[in-house]
């Protein structure tokens, strides 16, 4: 592993000149954003993408590294089924090892009720020509056989894979860079400009880019950045905690999770450790102004969730956060470069715990390593991929809500030939924004 997590500490690889204009702009470098420029770049437009403080320094490089199809959302699946085949060719053209690796996802089951959930995604899986298939108890014993206790089965995905989300990013920026996207570190978006109606260039801060295209895939922060262009989408962020072991003997090459921990082999020969589905919201305005969107997750997760009562200083929504600022002066995106938050301690020792109580092997449990990412979320679990109604030449993509690793490059594609007015290829009536406010029900995809 390398020194872990980003911080500012890491040195600025990439600090391009801000161009005067570009037909492009694309505001976070997470993989959304780092992909959109690559598939941009590679139809010969001119592309620059802004990070406000390192390439993947926040949920991009903090994730598990799954990069599953298994247990997505119907309308998601296409999308991933795509990013598989990309990621495979992307990995190949970066000259790097970013670990990808096709080991499988798997989730184990306790009860019946657990089995009977596993069943209805492998129809969905089944449409799209997924090898997901379901374990019984003796199938799951034989596919990780070192755990201690029994499982009533478990839903598998052999062609599901995983790779490390703080080599990948990076490596597919500099490939992006390589073949000519203007990639410039440690330089936020304050504002876009806006004349006529249009976006017509974005303010920075160190300077103005004129152009007619922006994309939004700011992560945590795009509610908060829309927010002050009069866009509005329902986006919380939530804290969930993340722990990595040095290196140990193999008990499994893949992901595994079930509804107490989570663990994935890493290249290294380590593993990434979580536990199964809790995070902490840090109640802020957003959270007030939203929270009747979130009730339908929150009744079905009513444990997944804890609260604070106030986000640290800077967070997007703390409760001191300005919501409205000048193109010529300071914004809150260059007041707090990476969103790094703390693990939470008990979340440590859960995890710590569950690991040590599945595979009683090993006498202590190694962990070297510990960090927190703020996961955005949409109420009903499933981005938002969309032009803004409001404000033409605005594309937002965002609210991966905690699953947006893996389906990256395929939203990368998607992205950018939602700017270019291309083909799409997939249905992207679910991701659209005006769900939150045409009276539609929230329909709540699946949350791992
Ligand atoms: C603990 C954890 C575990 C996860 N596990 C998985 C997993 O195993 N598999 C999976 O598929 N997904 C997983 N995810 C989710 C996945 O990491 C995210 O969905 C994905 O990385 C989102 O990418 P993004 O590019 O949308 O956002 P981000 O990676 O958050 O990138 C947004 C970037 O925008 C920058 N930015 C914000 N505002 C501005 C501005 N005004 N100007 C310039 N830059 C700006 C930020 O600094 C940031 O770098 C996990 C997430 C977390 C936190």
């Amino acid at each position: 592993m390398t020194s872990f997590p980003f911080t500012e500490a890491l040195p600025i690889q990439f600090q391009a000149p801000l161009p005067k204009a570009s037909e492009v702009v694309v505001i976070g470098g997470g993989v959304i954003g780092v992909t959109t420029a690559l598939f941009l770049g590679r139809r010969n437009i001119s592309v620059t993408l802004l990070e406000k403080g390192r390439i993947a320094g926040e949920q991009s490089s903090r994730n598990w590294g799954w990069i599953r199809q298994q247990g997505r959302d119907a309308d998601e699946l296409p999308v991933v089924i795509e990013a598989q085949r990309l990621w495979r060719q992307l990995a190949e053209e970066c000259g790097e090892d970013i670990g990808l690796r096709q080991a499988g996802v798997t989730y184990l089951a306790r009860t019946d009720k657990e089995m009977a959930g596993f069943a209805k995604f492998l129809k969905i899986a089944e449409i799209h020509g997924v090898d997901t298939r379901l374990l019984d108890q003796g199938e799951t014993a034989r596919l990780i056989p070192a755990m201690s206790r029994s499982f009533k089965g478990a839903m598998t995905t052999p062609s599901d894979m995983r790779a490390e989300p703080w080599v990948a990013v990076s490596a597919l920026a500099r490939l992006a860079a390589r073949e000519g996207v203007t990639i410039i570190e440690n330089c936020a978006a304050r504002m876009l400009d806006i004349s006529a109606g249009r976006v017509s260039g974005v303010w920075t801060e160190q300077g103005r880019i004129a152009t007619s295209s922006a994309v939004v895939a700011s992560g945590a922060w795009t509610s908060l950045f829309l927010r002050a262009h009069g866009v509005s989408i329902p986006q919380l962020s939530v804290r969930a905690t993340v722990a990595a072991t040095g290196p140990m003997p193999e008990i499994h090459s893949g992901a595994v999770a079930d509804e107490h921990i989570a663990f994935r082999r890493r290249q290294d020969g380590g593993y990434t450790l979580a536990s199964g589905g809790t995070s902490q919201l840090y109640v802020g305005p957003d959270a007030f102004r939203h929270a009747t969107k979130f009730v339908p997750a929150l009744m079905a997760n009513p444990f997944g969730t804890s609260y604070l009562p106030a986000a640290p200083r800077g967070y997007p929504d703390s409760w001191s956060t300005p919501r409205r600022w000048n193109a010529d002066e300071e914004s809150p995106f260059e007041r707090i470069r990476i969103l790094n938050p703390a693990p939470k301690a008990s979340a440590l020792r859960d995890i710590e715990r569950e690991f040590a109580a599945l595979f009683t092997q090993f006498k202590t449990v190694p962990i070297k390593a510990s960090w927190a990412g703020m996961i955005d979320a949409m109420p009903d679990v499933v981005p938002v991929v969309d032009r803004a109604a409001e404000i033409p030449g605005l594309v937002i993509a965002t609210g991966m809500s905690g699953h947006g690793f893996g389906i990256g490059p395929g939203m990368g594609r998607v992205v950018s030939d939602l700017v270019q007015g291309n083909e799409i290829g997939h249905d992207l009536h679910r991701f659209r924004q005006s769900r939150f406010s045409d009276g539609s029900p929230i329909k709540l995809g699946p949350s791992l």
